[in-house]
């Protein structure tokens, strides 16, 4: 357990944590209390280190490096939600076989008894009263009516477990930062992230990547909505494997994408714009119906490195402005501003 301190210890602990998030610019919620709090405490050497790094190379800490620390450092000896509801339905699941074994061995018990009954009534030299096989039998009916019953009973408990656990996992999936059809973060989490890093007292270098597939209207015109949620799914997951934390790869909004390279200059977000776009063009869907090969997806990005003074709006804009020179300039490439 590790907040176990009294409460002279822990306001004490809030007193010195409180003015660190202030001075680099940490959103104040539960999370990042917690997190900042365990930091002060000198608890967990391997969080202060990594702490130290990340605000020695960013001057804050971005919001997607504190939940990853929060998740590796804060929570990581008591189980994560999804963990814990995983966790409870393994239990249950074997709690379920053991019933099942006992459930088994009532009916193999009374199988056995209803053979050995059978046997001593056919066996003239036993002869034993016929009333003491037939008492013998109803005890043995009745105590499998009642195992049978309480197994049913088991199962209806379990089964009403196993549904809320799986509402709760649910829960969890439908993430309100999360766009739905890609996986990737939502414009929120990206405004957010923006946000912290330029209020924070000296900002890190920091490039914005803008991404907007081309001709998306007629691709959907001619492939169907459902091939165009496709190609914006494969989108999702490239950007995922290309975008390492701390780069955050968002969906923007509708076939618009954006990537915010913390402490990236401009030369080496237009090189992965590169590297992304090579691979965009070389995406091949075969579709299922005719056969036939779509080979012409592409799209415009435009690049910008954050300038001191600038606002998240005015930064935005110049990487906007830089992709619309994409377009204009013939579309599929880089323009960098
Ligand atoms: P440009 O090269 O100038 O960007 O042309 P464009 O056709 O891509 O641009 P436009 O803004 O005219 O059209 C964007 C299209 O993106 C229209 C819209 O139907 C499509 N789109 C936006 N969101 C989704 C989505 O979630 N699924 C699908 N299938 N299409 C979407
Ligand atoms: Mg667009
Ligand atoms: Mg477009």
């Amino acid at each position: 357990m590790k907040f176990a301190e009294n409460s002279t210890q822990s306001a004490e602990y809030l007193r010195q944590a409180i003015p660190l998030m202030v001075k680099y610019n940490i959103p104040p919620n539960p999370l990042n209390y917690a997190l900042w709090y365990t930091y002060v405490s000198n608890k967990v050497p391997n969080l202060n280190y990594q702490m130290d790094q990340t605000l020695e190379t960013y001057g804050t800490c971005p919001t997607i490096l504190s939940e990853q620390l929060f998740r590796e450092h804060v929570i990581s000896d008591e189980l994560s939600d999804n963990d814990a509801a995983q966790a409870q339905l393994i239990a249950l699941t074997s709690s379920l076989s053991e019933h099942v074994n006992d459930a088994a061995e009532h009916t193999s018990n009374y199988s056995l008894l209803l053979e050995d009954s059978l046997d001593a009534l056919n066996d003239p030299h036993k002869s034993p009263p016929i009333e003491e096989i037939i008492n013998k039998l109803a005890r043995n009916t009745a105590s499998i009516t009642e195992a049978t019953s309480q197994f049913q009973q088991q199962i209806a408990a379990a089964q009403e477990e196993i549904s809320a656990l799986k509402e709760e996992l649910q829960k969890t999936r439908q993430d309100a930062r999360i766009d739905p059809l890609t996986g990737l973060f939502n414009r929120r989490v990206f405004d957010t992230e923006l946000e912290q890093i330029i209020g924070a007292s000296s900002p890190p270098i920091t490039s914005l990547i803008m991404i907007d597939i081309d001709f998306f209207k007629k691709f959907n015109d001619e492939y169907g909505h459902l091939m165009g949620d496709k190609v914006l799914q494969y989108f999702g997951k490239l950007l995922k494997d290309e975008c390492k934390e701390p780069t955050l790869a968002v969906r923007f909004g509708g076939e618009e994408f954006a990537i915010l390279l913390i402490g990236q200059p401009l030369s080496l977000a237009a090189e992965l714009a590169e590297t992304m776009r090579h691979k965009i063009q070389a995406i091949r869907i075969k579709q299922k119906k005719t056969g036939q090969v779509i080979s012409s997806i592409t799209a415009s990005f435009g690049v910008a490195q954050l300038t001191s003074n600038e606002s998240a709006e005015q930064f935005i804009e110049r990487a906007d402005k830089a992709l619309y020179a994409a377009k204009s300039e013939g579309r599929n490439r880089v323009i960098q501003r």
